[in-house]
């Protein structure tokens, strides 16, 4: 007996539903889409309870005409494609044809809308059309849906507060603001307004909106390309972070989606500049063909596929690196009221100065430079460089022109021009600049120090080492089979790995620099990396590792340095690449500006 049936419509429509829209966000999401591909450019969402008792999404877009208001709502009708050729060149956010009959099925839904001609209301509860009728509008749409999935209570249990209900729809329409910053959004939470936008087209001003003041002054245009990808946005300076990547925006054309190796890919070019743990802020837009762009990959549209992802991936690393080291500076760090306590202090501060010692100037005195000013207590490693010196700290101008790949900013990489004046609780140097007064940490400095000229050893072609005794590595047979591949990969680090037996490979000489490291288990992580085939993490480890080398062999906390040794670190870390932060991602050294000090004597 013949047991198979086609489901009716409204059963298929719910289980769509379960797919397309979990929860008041995603209706919303499945709805503002399709306001913009309706070329609207105002766009106001209001929800009561987080969207769980009622939601509206209204637009001034191209709206329907009465037919189509009706239509709308027939499973996979849609306007916005014909055929299974046009799945590879979508334009429009929406084209499943699935959205309104899903969530027209698991709520009371409400269609208003005019094309300028015909105006039209739909009223359909729980699938079921309750009416459709003539009723006077402007051009555009709303649709108000009430009580969702009051009728799926598994559903219904599954959400949460309608605060947080509340704070996940305002999420997603920020990321609407930020990939659409000409269209203005307004949304509004139990009648109060809690955001909005003008839909100036300036991004930077819609940063400011969702993220305030700091973010957007922190944040550094970035527009760079190459044959496929065009990508522009703003990265914001990692001296602001947050704990989690929900401030990674990353839009592909115009389109918010998941793509987690690509919030890796910006993660691993913020890697030098960042505190480890912590997550940076940015906005991304990345244009491509559709070809490219694999979108039909799950109802909900979060997740997609990218073809030549690679290659995006390394050009977002690379050029994010590239923006960030083209413009950290130096923290100017601010004596704030609070943390400033006007305490008797004891004499004896256990500030070791070192001699010959430059003590302020009396503040009255006019006085001649004593003969300590000399340049003498400079003993005999000058470290003023005849290039020419940035002298301020922080030069917010530089953010101002967008980085290109086609036009590198030219950035002199220097510290400010400094002279040590002493050691603070055998921890800190510190430096008179022209700014102010230069405190360098002295572990982060030598770190740094290190941390590149390790990378450097890494770059060229080392000194090898013989092993006295041959590192064998178990490697199993199928990396054994691979092994020309696997040297391939491995020349990087200068190994050569040699059969042994039928899953044993031998390692006969090392570079000079590996034999700070623990080999063999650094060898066994490069074998599960190969084998793993995650190239970016094995560089990730790489710089790991070398990173741990850097910090084992830094200067400690508590160490007293003499003067010279101070000057030494002062000098190479003037030599670094990027001599601001450690190779963890912490600042080297921050500068406390003379005029706030001034501030603090109230002159
Ligand atoms: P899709 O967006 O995948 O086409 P939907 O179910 O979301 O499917 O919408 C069905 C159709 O209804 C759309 O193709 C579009 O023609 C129309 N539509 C939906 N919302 C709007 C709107 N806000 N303005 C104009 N037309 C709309
Ligand atoms: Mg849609």
């Amino acid at each position: 007996m013949a047991i198979i049936r086609q489901l009716d419509e409204q059963t298929a429509n719910m289980i769509a539903a379960g797919e397309v829209v979990e929860r008041p966000m995603g209706v919303v999401k499945e709805l503002v889409e399709n306001s913009i591909d309706a070329g609207a450019k105002r766009i106001t969402v209001s929800v009561e309870e987080g969207g769980i008792a009622s939601l509206t999404v209204s637009d001034d877009g191209c709206g329907m005409d009465s037919k189509d208001a009706v239509n709308a709502f027939l499973r996979h009708a849609t306007s916005k494609i014909r055929s299974s050729e046009d799945l590879w060149d979508i334009g429009t956010l929406g084209f499943r044809g699935e959205a309104l009959p899903s969530i027209a099925s698991v709520s009371k839904l409400t269609l208003v809308t005019s094309d300028g001609t015909d105006c039209t209301k739909v009223v359909i509860e729980y699938g079921k059309t309750v009416s459709v009728s003539a009723w006077p509008c402007n051009q555009g749409t709303e649709i108000t849906v009430e009580n969702l999935f009051y009728r799926t209570p598994a559903r219904l249990k599954h959400l949460r507060s309608g605060a947080y209900e509340n704070s996940l729809v305002q999420d997603v329409i920020m990321k609407f603001a930020m990939s659409h910053p000409e269209i203005a959004f307004r949304f509004v939470s139990s009648g109060k307004e809690a955001f909005r936008t003008t839909g100036s087209g300036d991004l930077k001003e819609v940063i400011f909106q969702c993220w305030g003041r700091e973010a957007a002054e922190a944040a550094i245009p970035v527009s760079f390309s190459d044959f496929d990808y065009q990508v522009s946005g703003y990265l914001v300076k990692p001296n602001i972070t947050r704990a989690s990547r929900n401030f990674m925006h990353i839009f592909l054309n115009g389109r918010m989606v998941k793509t987690y190796r690509l919030y890796q890919s910006v993660m691993d070019g913020y890697e030098d500049f960042i505190v480890k743990g912590r997550k940076p802020l940015c906005v991304l837009n990345i244009r491509m063909d559709p070809h490219l762009l694999d979108v039909n990959v799950h109802p909900s549209k979060w997740e997609v596929r990218i073809s030549k992802e690679n290659q995006l991936e390394y050009l977002l690393k690379d050029n994010v690196r590239e923006a960030l080291k083209n413009t950290m500076l130096a923290p100017n760090i601010r004596p704030s009221r609070e943390s400033v306590q006007y305490e008797q202090i004891p004499l004896e501060t256990n500030l070791t100065f070192h001699k010959p010692f430059v003590s302020a100037p009396e503040p009255q005195a006019n006085v001649t430079p004593a003969p300590e000013m000399e340049p003498a207590f400079i003993p005999d490693v000058p470290h003023v460089k005849p290039e020419p010196v940035r002298t301020e700290p922080e030069v917010p101008e530089v953010t101002e022109t967008p980085v290109t790949l086609t036009e590198p900013e030219p950035v002199v990489q220097k510290l400010p021009e400094m002279q040590v004046i002493g050691q603070l609780h055998e921890k800190f140097i510190l430096c008179a600049c022209e700014a102010g007064l230069a405190v360098i940490d002295q572990h982060a400095a030598q770190e740094r120090v290190h941390y590149e000229e390790y990378c450097r050893a890494l770059n060229q072609n080392p000194v090898m080492l013989d092993c006295l005794v041959p590192l064998t590595l178990a490697a199993g047979d199928d990396l054994v089979r691979r092994i020309d591949e696997l040297n391939a990969a491995a020349a990087d680090l200068h190994i050569t790995f040699e059969p042994f037996g039928h899953d044993t490979l031998l390692v006969r000489s090392i570079p000079a620099w590996m034999k700070d490291l623990e080999e063999e288990p650094f060898l066994q992580d490069v074998l599960d990396n190969f084998r793993n085939e995650r190239k970016s993490s094995y560089t990730r480890m790489e710089k790991k590792k070398i990173a741990t080398m850097a910090c084992h062999h830094s200067i400690r906390f508590n160490r007293a340095l003499t003067m010279q040794e101070m000057n030494e670190v002062v000098r190479q870390l003037n030599d670094c690449e990027n001599p601001y932060h450690c190779p963890h991602g912490r600042p080297t050294f921050v500068i406390l500006d003379e005029k706030d000090l001034a501030k603090e004597f109230l002159r």
